[in-house]
């Protein structure tokens, strides 16, 4: 088979990590499989990128120095511990220190000059990639193996400007990247590719949005027309529940991109929406692939399932930390353009609506968004809109969980919403807010955040939910 392989920050988090990775690649290797590595920065590594760029910005030349120090310092190790031949080893080892000479020379200009650009801070991010690949691509070598280490825009993904979240041009990336890979693939040689960034068609340097890297290997895997691409977790696979909340909760074999794709919306953390959403577009077979067991199968995702009869729920999730801003007056009655406009102030302060509900009397309009996001989404719509006269009021209220209830076999099938409020009423559990997706593919809802763990396990114990 050809596949595309993604290994994730945890996987790479340290020496005998990378070198368990490589042993991975060397297995499937040797089964005849032929394959292109896609690698995430080591874990923490992006975020701190993100933190020190922000105080370069603010001219703190001495917290650059530190911050390098240690970033070079805990790649060193990595490395050293991770790839045995001398040789192979000097070789990482010369393009991380010179990656790592670049990175602070950008980081102390950005502190002299006391701005970063979306366009500068995309270029630091970067890094954490063009760190960790030169190190994968040395233990790929080291086990014996050929390989060629790339960053996103070597592999031929192209995008436009949008810094920070860049969008790949599909038409082209698909043709360059089988230009750029094709041939070394099919000579044995497996090339190890930076996830997460990517360069515009002018060559600079792009990010794909934070998580991006199982984009990048969905973007890969519909250019080289792969068999299928594996994302690697050190988790089971999908689960029909959190692990850490229901303790029955069991392995999902097979699921749809749509089921997938509605799990990854509301907080199961698995696969990047973007990266599934590409895959179901170029009908390429995803797996989540575990860790712990290379062998096992993992979770498939695939274009379509059956339902068995009766199997109406697949998955419970939740977001478990969540505000509620009403934004509320008894003239929003028949102003459509007035949802439109609120939904509008929260993207441009770049807020994320994690559900919306509308009254039918449209007395009032509900968003749920990340808890974090809660007064900066109540300033901005109080001085854009109180003003307006159709809008009284914006309220908002922390120390809330939205539950989700996923499945395929609800489209369709009567009264599994009732089931839903039925479970939660036989619980004692408040509901403060409904949506239904018009696909029908999920239920979610909104409780306190202190009833989300009894919630969830009713759930799970009423629709017993799994194929
Ligand atoms: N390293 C990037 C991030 O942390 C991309 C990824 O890990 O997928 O966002
Ligand atoms: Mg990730």
């Amino acid at each position: 088979m050809k596949i595309v392989m993604k290994f994730g920050g945890v996987s790479v988090a340290d020496g005998d990590k990378v070198r368990k990775v490589g042993t991975i690649i060397r297995k499937f290797h040797k089964e005849g499989h032929r394959m292109v590595v896609v690698t995430s920065a080591m874990y923490g590594v992006t975020d701190s990128l993100a933190e020190i760029a922000k105080k370069a910005s603010h001219g703190q030349k001495e917290s650059v120095r530190e911050f390098m120090d240690s970033l070079m310092l805990k790649h060193k190790k990595t490395a050293e511990s991770a790839i045995m031949d001398e040789r192979i080893l000097k070789h990482a080892m010369e393009i991380v220190n010179a990656r790592g000479d670049e990175l602070r020379n950008i980081l102390l200009g950005i502190a002299h000059i006391g701005e970063l650009t979306p366009r500068s801070k995309d270029f630091v991010l970067g890094y954490g990639e063009k760190l960790s690949t030169p190190i994968l691509h040395g233990v790929i070598e080291d086990l014996g193996m050929k390989s060629r280490a790339l960053t996103g825009g070597e592999a031929g993904i192209v995008t436009d400007d949008h810094y920070g979240e860049a969008n790949p041009l599909m038409n082209v990336t698909t043709l360059q990247v089988r230009q750029a890979l094709a041939a070394m693939v099919e000579d044995g040689i497996i090339p190890v590719v930076g996830g997460f960034i990517a360069s515009t068609q002018d060559g600079v340097q792009t990010t794909l949005g934070r998580g991006g890297s199982d984009y990048t290997a969905s973007i890969i895997g519909a250019g080289l027309k792969a068999d299928e691409v594996w994302v690697w977790k050190d988790v089971d696979g999908i689960m029909t529940a959190n692990p850490k909340i229901v303790k029955s909760a069991k392995m999902i074999g097979t699921i749809s991109f749509a089921e997938a794709m509605e799990l990854a919306h509301f907080g199961a953390e698995v696969v990047h929406p973007k990266a599934l959403e590409c895959a179901a577009r170029y009908q390429l077979p995803f797996r989540v692939k575990s860790l712990k067991d290379p062998d096992g199968p993992g979770t498939y995702i695939v274009t379509e399932v059956k339902v068995k009869a009766g199997n109406v729920v697949k998955a419970i999730t939740n977001i478990n930390d969540v505000s509620l801003i009403t934004v509320s007056g008894a003239s929003m009655v028949g102003t459509p353009r007035l949802a439109a406009k609120v939904l509008q102030i929260l993207t441009d302060e770049d807020i994320d609506v994690l559900m919306i509900s509308q009254s039918s009397s449209e007395e009032s309009i509900t968003l749920a968004i990340p808890k974090g996001s809660g007064t900066k989404a109540q300033n901005a719509l109080e001085l854009s809109m109180l003003g307006s006269k159709q809008v009284r009021e914006v309220s908002v209220e922390g120390g809330l969980s939205i539950v989700a209830v996923v499945g395929a076999g609800m489209r369709g099938t009567p009264g599994v919403a009732a089931r839903v409020f039925g479970t939660m009423a036989k619980n004692d559990i408040n509901i403060r807010a409904i949506a239904q997706g018009s696909s029908e593919l999920n239920i979610s809802f909104i409780i306190d955040k202190e009833d989300g763990k009894k919630a969830i396990e009713a759930l799970h114990d009423d629709f017993n939910p799994g194929e």
